[in-house]
Order: structure tokens, then C-alpha cells, then sequence
């Protein structure tokens, strides 16, 4: 029955990646798992209803680490009363992780059902079906069972045709621990003991609609729920670990007001009877869109009252946005393949801060878009080892690695500027045909393109192929000259690239690009759209004087750079001292020309006297935007001899503002968050009054004497940590920690210069340690990106690539090579700049 025969293997692709044929279609699973949570184990009955479209002997589904015990086909055609019958081998390919069930006979074409028994781990590496501790209100140990199937590990936990395409219908039946709560994505019909053991229960859930394979998920556990109704009926739950209910009343609201906003927006009512948010103890991602049960590290979904802060609300209102978006796109409507991910996500994205925007707005969190997403893109998109937003991929490790800031964040980048080009009536309707036309189907880029095409008439396949095939992205260099009273913009297009140099193919490359001008008039602005669709363009404006503000691409809303002629710049340089420019438009043209500083383009030392110019600033999201360049540039000087002196410089631009906020909150929550940074970026920057000042709250919260709120407590510790708390790396390794904590704490700590070298040389040291506890997991890739990144030299970037060719970690390639080429980049800007930076920072001490 289980004979492994050898010459099967043969007959598979040596490679390991493997597209599953379409001889046979599944329809309807019946899909029934008992789960023990004492052994960690789950055994699993499940019978296919499946469509035989060609002749075959052989049924070929996904399935890895499962053992399966049994498989039989029935035919169904409606006349004979049909036997179940043996398969005759099952062969299990790990490789290329699909089980072959071979038959006797050729199968019946039409309808049958294939019936298997298997078994399986609940494993401990958050994926598939899954285990997970944590310590409850009690002080005992607990455990959750929970899946993670995106992108391809539903195969993990039942085999399956698990491809986004092979979209079925699910019902599912859990047989679990009586005492438990156990959801699925769709509500219970029926509960009843278990026959066989009373100390377990039968929990069965109502039919799903047609849906993917990676959308499907289970949680068993110890759970308290919060709960609301929507008015068309749906219920809504926030699921928390028992005693902690309180802490999930924020993201209930935030679920039920986005479920609204997008009911309405898309015009199709939510198509689940109830929506549960759940949190879970360990999580590889900050949350997962699991059609009806959304699933969230618990970080992201819990809000604590007077101590989470403001950024985390926020935080946790964009991630609830994002996965209630995806029940239409992504869920509805799935993309055919993994290549168009970005279609999924891209869009999530962008929805996330569309909904919030309307939701909450006077956070701005489209500012927020700016910083955190579409300027660090903008830098990774230029870099050579990036990649295309559509990209072939096959291999499961393939494909986990595209989960990056190209998918998710260049795709939301991409949707904004058609969103700008096209306008919200137009976006709106498009979207709405698109999911109508699709629902519980499949497409592709091009499908959405159409769509939008249909109802704005313009040509957006045109334009948006253009920006999914070719990676990168372009620059445009502005000029204009004054005619009368006119004035005449010169447009000029070319490929930015991360290093400034241009190779033949960069030469070549060209797109269509949606320009927006603004030119400030005395009653607010006059904004001008055209189709950049030549290397170069010249365009009129009609009575506009030499005098008049002109911006070309205000508020970031296309994905470009742009680099003015001198003139130009220092026009706006005045207008960003007296504040007449919008907040986007400051930070926005501080950086480009911190990008082209970093290309070569323009002299580091521009940058410093720019930088000058926003002395007075005081919106939140512009010192974001100045603290990046500031940490930037500490990283690149921290092993020269002048990185004294640009402390001293870095502290002097933040000084003023922290003189006017000092320490303690108003009631404005934008004033808390730029408190917050100024007083983090001082602390970075080595202020001695303001570590003095840290290190005494610090003392009073170690004694709680006072209560200080979860802003000014991160802050402290980080203050303490520079102080050498450098043991802080081993909490990577702590079991007790989840792994995405113990990664943030990291994160947070890397932001300190001092600790690049020691993390480096723990890394090396520790590298198989590492590899344990993050293989196969997305965050390896991070954890490579950050043990390396901070370095700027030709040295360290060939120790670098020395070391990961003698340790090679598959799955992470790509990402190794983007972070060797950063270092090799920054190397390259040190060896420029550095005498003029060192010679500008004299001279400002001496002036000071
Ligand atoms: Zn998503």
C-alpha cells in the first residue's frame, strides 16, 4: 500500500518546483480533524468531491510532513451504486511536496470522490497547522493550535490541491478538546460530545463559499470574545486570551466601522455569516486574512488602555483595515497566481490607508503612507537586485520570498498614483465591476487594468504595464524657463538607479508616467495632470510668474523622484523655512535629494545646508522623514572621525523643537508623537542632558513611582540599552519569547550604532542557533537584512558575502544580495563625500 517506487521519482522535474496538473478538479471538501493538544498530534478524514476531466490512473494533490494512511476513489455518476476502491500506491514526493495516488484502473471521467485517512504534527514552526504556548492570567502554560496556510502550507495540515486557482468549497468538522473554543472560517450548525471520548467535543461548521486552499483556517484554544452586530447581520468578535477582553474593544470598533466603509465602497455586502478577529501567541506575520477568521499576532490586535500609544493605535487600525480589505480582494476575488501577489497585497495596502484616511481623519495617515512605505520603497526599488512587481515564481521557498516591500508596498504606491490619475469616482466604479465580474474567481493584473480602463477611458494597461514588468522606477529632472506670462516646465524622464549609473538595459528603460503640477496660486492650488509619455516634454503654464511656487509631483502621489534644477530647489528651499509648502511636499523633496546624494547625484553637503531649513518644523511626519536621513547619516559616519562632530551637528536641528515640547504629553496627539521622535532621535544621537534625563525616568519606572505611558518607556529603554544591555541579543533564542517579539526587540536595538559590530559577530558566531529558530520562516530574511545592513564598506561587504557563501541560507538569496549591494552602496558614498562632509561639520562647529 505505501510502497515508495522509485521510478516515480524519475518522473517528477528534478528541480523541486511542481505546478499541479488540472486531470482532476476538486469541488467540495468534507474535511474532518481530530486534534490533540496534549500530544501535539492531529488525525484527519476527508472525503474530495472531485471532477475527473481526463482520463487518468493517478489523482496528484499537494501534502508534506503528513502521513497518509489510506486513499480511495468512488466514481458518482448517478446510475451504479459505486464501491470505494484502493488506491494501489501512494507515493509521497517530498521534494516537490505532492502525494501521487496511483490506481489500478483508469478513474471514471466525471464526478467520484476520493476518500483519505492521514496523520499529522502540530509542529512549532508557525505554519501549517501549528502549536503555540504562552503563559495565562494564572501563571500556567497553555497552548493554541492555529494554521497558517498562506502561501503554501495548507498542504502541511491536509493534502489538498493547494494553488489559489483549484478554488472549492469547504466543510469543515473539528473534533477537539471539550473545553476549548475551536473556530473555523465560517460559523457552527452543530456541537455535540464526541462518542468515542467525552472528554472531546464535535464541532461542525456550515459550508464555506468557493475559496482558495491558503485561506482556510482553524484556532483552538483558551478565549474570551467582545462582540458587536453589524446591520446586515454579520457578527463581528475580537477573540483574546481569557481575562484580557478589555483589551480587544479598539479593534472591534475599527473592524465594524471598516466593514461598513468597504460594503459600501465596493458595493457588495460582506459574503460570511460572521467575521472573527483572533489573536494568537506566536505569529511569523503581523496578521493573516483568513476569509471569516482573520488571524493577528497579539501585538497588533490588543490595545491597552492609557498605555498603548498613539503610534500602535494606529498601527493596529491600518493591520485591521488591511486584512477586512482583503475579504474582497484576495478572498473574493483571488489572484490566479502567486506571480500577481502583489495584486493582493498591493491592494490591501492601499485600501488600509484609504479606510483609515476616512475613518480617523485627522491622524493624516496618508502622510504616514509617505514615510513608512512609499519613501524606503522608492530607495529598494532602486537598488539592481530588486525585482519586478509581476515575477515568475514557483518553488515554495520562491514564493515566500516575495512576501517583500516590492509586493506590498510598490503596489500600493502603483494604485495611489492611478487612484490620483483616474479619480475616486472612477477608482470606485472600477473596483466595483472588477469584484462583481471576478467574485469567487481568479485573474490577473490585467483584469483590474481593464476594469479601471472600462470606466475612466484612458489607457491604463498602457500605463500600468509599463510599472509591473519593468522593475525600478524613473527620475524625472525639471527645468522651466519664463516666456512673458508664461512659464514653460521642461519634463525630462530617465531610469533612477541606487548608485546613479545607468547600464544599457537601465538606458532603455522608459514608462508612461501620470505627472501631476501644482502651482501655488493665492487662493491655495492649481493642479495640472498630463501623461508623461516622451523622454522629454515641454508644458505651457499659462500666467504663472517667475515668482509662483511650481512642485511637480505634490503630495508623493505618483512613484518617482524628482530632481530640480538649482534655481528651482532654492525656491523651495525658502518655501520650506517659512512653512508655505504642504507637509508631503517638505519632506517630500527632502527626500529626493537625499536619494540623489546617495546616487552621486548631488553633494552630501546640499543636504546638510537643506536640512538647516527645517529647524522650525513641527509636523510629526517631516521629522520622521529628517530622523531617518539623521540615522542614515549616523551610520555612515559612526566609524569615521567625524561622527562627533555630525552629532553635535544632528543634535543642533533637533534642538529647538525639543526645547518648544520637552518631556511631558499635551492633549494633542500629534504633539505626543513628535515629542516622542525628538526625544528618541536625541537619545540616538547621544544628547547627554536628554540620556541624563532618560536614565532618571527610567530609575522611577523601575521603582514605579510614577507612571509614565508606553511612548516615553520605549524610549527609556533604549537609553538604557545603549548603555551596553548588549545580553539583549540572546532573547532571539528565548522559546519563551515569540519570535516576533524577540525579532523587534532587535530591531529596536540595531538603531544604536554601537551595536552593529557585537550583532554581527553573535550572528557568525551563533549562525546555527539562528538558522534553527528561524527556518522557513519570512523573518530569516530579515534577521539576514539586519545583522548586515548598517555597514558602509567594500571590506565589510565582501566579509559579508564570504561568510553567507561559505553558510548559504536557500530562501534568503535575494535579500542577501539587496543588503550586500546597500553596503557596497554606502561604501561608495563614504569614499565621495566624506572630506566635504568633514569640512562642512568643522566649519559649522566653529560657527556654533
Ligand atoms: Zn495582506
Amino acid at each position: 500500500m505505501l510502497s515508495m517506487a522509485s521510478s516515480m521519482e524519475d518522473r517528477l522535474p528534478p528541480e523541486t518546483c511542481f505546478r499541479l496538473p488540472k486531470t482532476v478538479i476538486p469541488h467540495l471538501y468534507h474535511l474532518r480533524m481530530k486534534v490533540d493538544l496534549e500530544n501535539f498530534t492531529f488525525h484527519g478524514q476527508e472525503i474530495v468531491e472531485i471532477d475527473v476531466k481526463q482520463e487518468t490512473k493517478e489523482i496528484i494533490l499537494n501534502a508534506v510532513e503528513l502521513k497518509i494512511i489510506s486513499a480511495k476513489f468512488k466514481c458518482i455518476d448517478g446510475k451504479a451504486r459505486h464501491q470505494f476502491v484502493d488506491a494501489n500506491k501512494i507515493h509521497l514526493c517530498e521534494k516537490s511536496e505532492v502525494a501521487i495516488i496511483q490506481f489500478s484502473s483508469t478513474l471514471n471521467l466525471g464526478t467520484g470522490q476520493l476518500k483519505l485517512e492521514f496523520n499529522g504534527t502540530l509542529n512549532n514552526k508557525v505554519k501549517g497547522f501549528y502549536r503555540s504556548n504562552y503563559i495565562n492570567a494564572e501563571g500556567e502554560e497553555r497552548f493554541v493550535a492555529s494554521t497558517l496556510f498562506q502561501p503554501t502550507n495548507a498542504r502541511r495540515a491536509f493534502p489538498c490541491w493547494d494553488e489559489p486557482e483549484f478554488k472549492a468549497k469547504f466543510h469543515i468538522t473539528l473534533i477537539v478538546p471539550a473545553d476549548k473554543v475551536a473556530l473555523s472560517n465560517t460559523n457552527v450548525i452543530s456541537q455535540q460530545p464526541f462518542r468515542e471520548n467525552k472528554d472531546f467535543k464535535v464541532v461542525e461548521y456550515s459550508i464555506t463559499p468557493l475559496m482558495s486552499t491558503y485561506l482556510l483556517a482553524f484556532v483552538v484554544g483558551d478565549y474570551d470574545y467582545v462582540q458587536d452586530k453589524t446591520n446586515n447581520g454579520v457578527a463581528v468578535r475580537v477573540y483574546t486570551p481569557v481575562g484580557k477582553k478589555k483589551e480587544g474593544a479598539f479593534s472591534l470598533s475599527v473592524a465594524m466601522k471598516a466593514l461598513k466603509f468597504f460594503e459600501e465602497y465596493f458595493k457588495i455586502s460582506y459574503p460570511l455569516p460572521k467575521l472573527d478577529l483572533i489573536s494568537l501567541p506566536a505569529f511569523s506575520v503581523g496578521a493573516m486574512e483568513n476569509w471569516g477568521l482573520i488571524t493577528f499576532l497579539e501585538s497588533y490586535l490588543h490595545i491597552i488602555h492609557r498605555v498603548t500609544s498613539t503610534r500602535g493605535r494606529q498601527e493596529t487600525a491600518l493591520v485591521v483595515a488591511h486584512e477586512i480589505s482583503h475579504q474582497w480582494f484576495g478572498n473574493l476575488v483571488t489572484m490566479k497566481w502567486w506571480t500577481y501577489l502583489w495584486l493582493n497585497e498591493g491592494f490591501a495596502m492601499f485600501m488600509q490607508f484609504f479606510c483609515i484616511n476616512e475613518l480617523f481623519a485627522n491622524w493624516n495617515v496618508w502622510l504616514k503612507m509617505i514615510t513608512d512605505i512609499i519613501n524606503p520603497t522608492l530607495d529598494f526599488d532602486a537598488l539592481s537586485n530588486s525585482h519586478p512587481l509581476e515575477v515568475p515564481v514557483c518553488h515554495p521557498s520562491e514564493i515566500d520570498e516575495i512576501f517583500d516591500p516590492i509586493s506590498y508596498n510598490k503596489g500600493a504606491s502603483l494604485l495611489r498614483m492611478i487612484h490620483n490619475y483616474i479619480g475616486n469616482e472612477h477608482f470606485k466604479e472600477g473596483l466595483q465591476l472588477y469584484l462583481k465580474k471576478y467574485s469567487y474567481s481568479n485573474t490577473v493584473s490585467k483584469d483590474l487594468w481593464k476594469a479601471f480602463e472600462e470606466v475612466s477611458q484612458q489607457p491604463i494597461e498602457n500605463i500600468m504595464t509599463k510599472w509591473t514588468k519593468q522593475k525600478g522606477f524613473p527620475l524625472i529632472t525639471v527645468s522651466s524657463r519664463q516666456e512673458g506670462s508664461n512659464r514653460i516646465v521642461i519634463l525630462s524622464q530617465k531610469k533612477f538607479t541606487a548608485n546613479g549609473k545607468l547600464d544599457e538595459e537601465d538606458k532603455k528603460a522608459f514608462w508612461l508616467i501620470p505627472v501631476t503640477i501644482r502651482i501655488q496660486i493665492p487662493s491655495g492650488n492649481d493642479d495640472k495632470r498630463i501623461l508623461l509619455s516622451d523622454e522629454t516634454t515641454e508644458v505651457i503654464l499659462t500666467d504663472v510668474s517667475i515668482n509662483q511656487l511650481v512642485i511637480v509631483n505634490p503630495e508623493r502621489f505618483g512613484f518617482y523622484r524628482v530632481n530640480y534644477e538649482c534655481r528651482l530647489l532654492n525656491q523651495l528651499k525658502i518655501a520650506i523655512r517659512e512653512k508655505s509648502l504642504k507637509p508631503s511636499d517638505r519632506l517630500c523633496i527632502q527626500n529626493d535629494v537625499f536619494a540623489l546624494v546617495k546616487a552621486g547625484k548631488v553633494s552630501t553637503v546640499k543636504l546638510l545646508e537643506m536640512l538647516e531649513a527645517f529647524v522650525d518644523e513641527e509636523n510629526f511626519s517631516v521629522w520622521n522623514s529628517i530622523s531617518v536621513c539623521a540615522n542614515e547619516l549616523y551610520y555612515l559616519l559612526s566609524s569615521t572621525d567625524c561622527v562627533e562632530l555630525f552629532l553635535a551637528y544632528a543634535r543642533n536641528l533637533f534642538s529647538r523643537i525639543h526645547s518648544k515640547l520637552g518631556w511631558d504629553h499635551r492633549a494633542n496627539e500629534s504633539n505626543i508623537l513628535t515629542l516622542t521622535l525628538v526625544i528618541e532621535s536625541l537619545i540616538l544621537l547621544r544628547d547627554p542632558l536628554v540620556l541624563e534625563e532618560a536614565l532618571t525616568r527610567y530609575e522611577a519606572l523601575s521603582n514605579r513611582v510614577t507612571m509614565i505611558s508606553d511612548e516615553i518607556t520605549a524610549l527609556i529603554y533604549d537609553a538604557a540599552i545603549s548603555n551596553g544591555y548588549v545580553n539583549l541579543f540572546r532573547t532571539l533564542f528565548n522559546d519563551e519569547i515569540p519570535i516576533q517579539d524577540s525579532y523587534n526587540i532587535i530591531s529596536r536595538l540595531v538603531l544604536n550604532p554601537i551595536a552593529h559590530e557585537p550583532l554581527w559577530h553573535f550572528f557568525q558566531d551563533n549562525f546555527h542557533q539562528f538558522k534553527n529558530r528561524f527556518e522557513n520562516l519570512p523573518l530569516m530574511s530579515r534577521v539576514v537584512r539586519i545583522v548586515c545592513y548598517y555597514f558602509a564598506s567594500e571590506q565589510k561587504a565582501n566579509e559579508v558575502e564570504a561568510f553567507f557563501s561559505n553558510n548559504p541560507i536557500v530562501g534568503v538569496e535575494l535579500g542577501l544580495k539587496q543588503a550586500i549591494e546597500g553596503i557596497r552602496l554606502k561604501g561608495d558614498w563614504l569614499k565621495r563625500d566624506l572630506a566635504a562632509i568633514k569640512s562642512f561639520l568643522l566649519n559649522r562647529s566653529t560657527s556654533r
